[in-house]
C-alpha cells in the first residue's frame, strides 16, 4: 500500500457480536474467513487491504472523491456484513464498525491517516451507525472533552467542587422550607463553571459515580449543620439510580452525620422510566425504604405519564420552569400548571414549583395551593455562607 494515494483510508473491524462468552477457537476461525470474504465483495479491484491484525483490516478506497461518494460505499458496507453467516447450522454472530479519513495529496501521511480513521472507529464502536468520518473539529472537541474530563478527575480531588443552595420557599407562609443543592466548579483559573458545562460529560463517564457520591456526603454534612426542619434535595442523574453503591452511599452518610433521612430528597427526571422500569421500580422502593424523599424533577418536559402518579413510589413533583414562567401570559401554561397541581394532590403528592420569576407569579401559585416555590425572585443558588447569613441559620 504505498506509492502516490488518493481516495480513502478506513479501518474496518469485526467483533464477536453479543454472545462473546459462547465463542470458540472454530468460532473465531470461521469469523476471520467471513470477514476475509466480505470485506472482498465490498472492495473494488482497485482497492486495497492489508490485516492490521486478525480481526481488523486497513483498506484504502481509491478515487473517491466526495462524502456523497464515501456515504455509498459504507452503505454498501453496511448490507455486506449485515447478511447473517451461518457455521454449523446456526447464525455466528457478529459487528462490523469502521472509521475513514481522507488521503489528499501525494505525501500523505499513513500513520497520521491510521490515527486518525482510528479516532473514527472508536467512535464508530459507540455509536449505533456502523461507520464514522474523521473530522478534525470532532476530534478537537474529543481531545478538549477528554482535557476537562482529567480536570475534574483533578478537581475532584483537590476539592473545586462546592454546592451552592437555591432556597424552597412555603409557598403560604414564605418560609424557608430547604435548599436545592446545585454543583459549582471553582477552577484554578479563578472561573466558577455551571453543571451546564461538565455534567453531561461527566455523565457520560464513570465520573458522574464519584462526583455525586461527593455531592450526597456533602449534603449529609450541611444537614448535619442546618435545624432539624430544613430539607436539602440534590440531583441524581438517571443512569446512576440503577447502580448499587447509592444505596449505601445514601444510608451511609445519613448515618455518619446522624441525619433524619426525611430531611434529604433526591431529584430524578422523568428520563429514569425510559429503560429498565421493573429494575428502576425496585430501587426506588429501596431507597424509599431507607427513608429519603424522591422528588420528580423538570415535570413535564420528559415522558410525563400519568402511570407515574400510580406507579412511581415519590413524594413531590418539581413543574419544569418552562410552564412557570409563563404562566400568567399563556393560558395553556397556565392550564398545565393548575393541571398538574390539582392531579398531584389527589394523589397526596407535594408540588415545588421553579422558575418563580416575580411576586405576581408567586401569589398566583400559592392561591393555586401549589406547596412550594424555587426561583430567582428568591434567590439564586448561593455559596453556603452567603445561604446561611441571608436566612439566618
Ligand atoms: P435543575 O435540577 O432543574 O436545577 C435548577 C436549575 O435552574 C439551576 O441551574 C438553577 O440555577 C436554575 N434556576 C433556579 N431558579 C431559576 C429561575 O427562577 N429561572 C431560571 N431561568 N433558572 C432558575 P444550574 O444550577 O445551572 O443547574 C442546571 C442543571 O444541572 C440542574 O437543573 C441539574 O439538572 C444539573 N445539576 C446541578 N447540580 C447537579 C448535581 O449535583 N448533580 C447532577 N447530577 N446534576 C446537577
Ligand atoms: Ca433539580
Ligand atoms: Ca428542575
Amino acid at each position: 500500500m504505498s506509492g502516490s494515494l488518493s481516495g480513502i483510508l478506513g479501518l474496518v473491524e469485526i467483533s464477536n457480536g453479543e454472545s462473546g462468552d459462547m465463542h470458540t477457537e472454530a468460532d473465531d476461525t470461521e469469523l476471520h474467513s467471513t470477514f476475509c470474504d466480505r470485506l472482498s465483495d465490498w472492495l473494488r479491484p482497485k482497492d486495497e487491504y492489508s490485516f492490521v491484525h486478525k480481526n481488523c483490516a486497513c483498506v484504502i478506497l481509491k478515487d473517491i472523491k466526495s462524502r456523497g461518494e464515501l456515504e455509498l460505499a459504507g452503505i454498501k458496507l453496511s448490507r455486506i456484513f449485515d447478511q447473517p453467516h451461518y457455521h454449523l447450522g446456526r447464525a455466528l454472530p457478529f459487528h462490523v464498525s469502521a472509521g475513514f479519513t481522507r488521503l489528499e495529496g501525494k505525501n500523505t501521511d499513513i500513520a497520521l491517516a491510521m490515527q486518525q480513521a482510528g479516532i473514527a472507529l472508536a467512535e464508530a464502536r459507540q455509536s449505533t451507525t456502523l461507520f464514522k468520518v474523521y473530522s478534525p473539529q470532532k476530534a478537537r472537541n474529543i481531545k478538549e472533552e477528554s482535557e476537562l474530563l482529567e480536570r475534574m478527575q483533578e478537581a475532584l480531588e483537590r476539592g473545586e467542587f462546592h454546592l451552592y443552595y437555591q432556597p424552597k420557599i412555603h409557598a403560604g407562609y414564605r418560609n424557608l422550607i430547604g435548599a436545592e443543592a446545585l454543583i459549582r466548579w471553582h477552577t484554578r483559573g479563578n472561573e466558577i463553571l455551571t453543571p451546564d458545562r461538565f455534567i453531561d460529560l461527566a455523565e457520560r463517564n464513570d465520573i458522574i459515580g464519584p462526583l455525586t457520591w461527593w455531592v450526597i456526603k456533602s449534603a449529609a454534612f450541611q444537614l448535619s449543620q442546618w435545624p432539624k426542619e430544613l430539607s436539602i434535595a440534590v440531583n441524581i442523574s438517571p443512569a446512576l439510580l440503577l447502580n448499587d453503591d447509592i444505596l449505601a452511599v445514601v444510608s451511609d452518610a445519613l448515618d455518619i452525620y446522624n441525619v433524619k433521612p426525611s430531611r434529604m430528597h433526591l431529584e430524578v427526571t422523568e428520563k429514569i422510566m425510559m429503560s429498565e422500569q421493573e429494575r428502576m421500580l425496585a430501587q426506588l422502593a429501596r431507597l424509599k425504604e431507607i427513608g429519603v424523599r424522591i422528588s420528580i424533577d423538570d415535570f413535564g418536559t420528559g415522558f410525563s405519564s400519568l402511570a407515574y402518579f400510580r406507579d412511581l413510589p415519590f413524594d413531590e413533583i418539581k413543574i419544569d420552569k418552562s410552564f412557570v414562567q409563563h404562566m400568567l401570559d399563556s393560558e395553556k401554561d397556565y392550564a398545565i400548571v393548575k393541571a398538574v397541581i390539582d392531579l398531584a394532590h389527589n394523589f397526596n403528592l407535594k408540588v415545588v414549583a421553579e422558575g418563580v420569576h416575580t411576586i405576581a407569579i408567586a401569589d398566583r401559585l400559592a392561591e393555586m395551593r401549589c406547596d412550594f416555590l424555587q426561583g430567582f425572585v428568591f434567590d439564586q443558588p448561593l455559596p453556603v455562607e452567603e445561604f446561611e447569613s441571608r436566612y439566618r441559620i
